[in-house]
């Protein structure tokens, strides 16, 4: 009899225990601190799909601010104008993986982050990967190696695979513009409490946003403090712990 309940508890926990362990996760990372510099920082762009911020992307030009630009190669196709900006100043602009269509690193048939679906298998996952890989190296001459999925959350599965293709996954630690929805006052307020070390996430694919506004304001601020921008191919990260804070999660731009 107790061996049968035991049965039965298994078999009612299980779906339990392998839901939990399914549950992606957003990794938080920043710059693996030089005692040399305390005053690093990085600014990361993610180009899901959709337009080019002009706007951003003049006034990073204008202010001579570095950044790392997480494209897709639906990105890439959908904006030769903008692609042509960037490769023009790839002494400014390291530019990354972003996946080939924008698809999260969940992996299982109706596995979803807000909304968008995953991956239905480890094969998908990897030309999600590898695709996207081959669209930046085509398009800049120039190899990723880091790796940023679609809304920045992962599974187990996913995390381990990306490592074995030889990528490094880019996590952040300050949300700029939640997936350019956020108003300027916001984005604003949110770079005001950066600190040496973070690593921003923002988006130039929608330049009907008040993203570029708001970064122009906040970076500005951040310049003139002292601080100092870094490209990711030139750093690299350590993993943080995430803060139990809802409202620092990523709302993906697509
Ligand atoms: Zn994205």
């Amino acid at each position: 009899m107790k061996l049968l309940i035991f049965i039965i508890l298994s078999m009612t926990l299980a779906p339990l225990s392998v839901a939990a362990e399914q549950h992606p996760i957003e990794i938080h990372d920043q710059l693996v601190p030089q005692s040399e510099s305390s005053n690093r920082i990085a600014l990361t762009l993610d180009a899901c799909s959709g337009k080019y911020d002009e706007d951003l992307i003049e006034f990073l030009i204008r202010n001579q601010i570095p950044a790392t630009i997480f494209a897709t190669k639906k990105w890439l196709d959908k904006n030769p104008f903008g692609l042509s900006v960037i490769k023009a100043h790839l002494d400014l602009f390291d530019v990354e993986d972003h996946g080939e269509k924008h698809i999260p690193a969940v992996i299982g048939r109706g596995m979803k982050v807000y909304g968008i679906p995953g991956e239905q298998d480890i094969i998908h996952l990897r030309r999600e990967v590898l695709e996207g890989a081959r669209a930046v190296e085509e398009a800049t001459g120039v190899a990723p190696h880091w790796y940023r999925d679609a809304t920045a959350e992962y599974d187990t599965q996913s995390i381990e695979e990306i490592g074995k293709l030889g990528y490094k996954i880019a996590g952040f630690s300050v949300n700029a513009d939640s997936g350019a929805t956020s108003k300027k006052i916001t984005i604003e307020k949110r770079l005001a409490h950066i600190k040496a070390g973070d690593v921003i996430i923002a988006h130039m694919n929608k330049p009907s946003s008040d993203s570029a506004e708001g970064l122009a304001v906040g970076l500005t601020c951040l310049l003139k403090a002292g601080f100092v921008f870094v490209r990711l191919d030139q750093v690299d990260l350590r993993e943080v712990p995430e803060k139990n804070d809802k409202k620092s999660k990523l709302r993906d731009g697509r």
